[in-house]
């Protein structure tokens, strides 16, 4: 499995519509789990070295439909990653001051200080997604957005951060099944949400709109990987993988300590 071919190439047509939301890689479910709490291993050794090494921040954008797992995999690749180290921000819809603003104004707090890695759960693609479906401003103005978003996102990687996008893709015939699911279980009832239905409703929309905005904004310096959602085990190896490759490019170091540990005597 090679991580590059689910990387989304700026200058190579897309069609979502061709692109498996169930592969697996042609791996098994059990060898493919066995990889993932290698790599998972891998993730906390290196984001704990990009912690102390402090020098650049980390950018992690999860996007996809509702019920493609965004919460599930964060938790699953992070799980056990140090917390003090890692931040989790929730775009939902623009509160009444937020809304007065640039659309950009309320991400920029967000970006990653140096050492630090956030993971953005929606993010300001929505301005380019739910916001183009539904012509929330009109289209003269999110239709520049997609150049805003690669000046914003080129400017956060020349001053340091590393940016790495994903794009958790399902069917809508899965979609369909999840939300029953979380009609059938009491357990799960707390998350359906009856607003995801008009959502769904407008289905295809919300795929051009993903389709447009991987198309348009996925440079070599931020791109977008999409991942096959279905096969959650499969999700998973294939974030982690990423993720242990996103770090292991940055050829961290360990920073060099500002004493000599050898003549330090710690008194009794
Ligand atoms: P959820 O992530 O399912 O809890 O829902 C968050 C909701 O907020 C989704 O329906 C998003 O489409 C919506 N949302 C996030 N960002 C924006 C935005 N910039 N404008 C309008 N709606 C947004
Ligand atoms: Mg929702």
């Amino acid at each position: 499995m090679k991580t590059d071919d689910y990387r989304v190439k700026p200058d190579l047509p897309l069609d979502l519509s061709k692109i498996p939301s169930e592969d697996n890689g042609g791996l098994e479910r059990e060898e493919g789990e066995k990889h993932f709490r290698r790599l998972r291993k891998r993730l906390r050794e290196l984001q704990e070295l990009h912690y102390a090494e402090r020098t650049r921040g980390m950018l992690i954008v999860l996007q996809g439909m509702d019920t493609s797992g965004k919460d599930s995999t964060i938790r699953t690749v992070f799980s056990g990653v140090g917390p003090a180290g890692v931040k989790v921000v929730n775009f939902k819809k623009p509160n009444s001051r937020e809304i007065e603003h640039d659309y950009l104004w309320r991400v920029h707090p967000h970006a990653p200080r140096n050492g630090r890695t956030v993971l953005f759960n929606r993010s300001h693609y929505e301005d380019v997604l739910v916001v183009r479906v539904n012509n929330l401003v009109p289209k003269e103005r999110w239709e520049k957005r997609y150049d805003h978003i690669n000046d914003f996102e080129r400017m956060l990687t020349e001053e340091g951060a590393t940016i790495v996008k994903f794009f958790l893709h399902i069917s809508k015939r899965y979609q369909k099944q999840r939300l029953q699911r979380r009609l059938d279980r009491p357990e799960k009832h707390w998350k359906f949400d009856p607003g995801d239905l008009p959502v769904r409703e407008k289905w295809d929309e919300y795929q051009q709109a993903y389709q447009v905005a991987l198309q348009r904004c996925s440079p070599g310096h931020a791109p977008w990987y999409i991942i096959p959602a279905e096969r959650r085990w499969f999700r998973n190896l294939l974030v982690a993988r990423v993720l242990v490759e996103t770090f292991e490019r940055l050829n961290m170091q360990f920073p060099k300590p500002t004493f000599d540990p050898r003549s330090v005597v710690i008194p009794d």
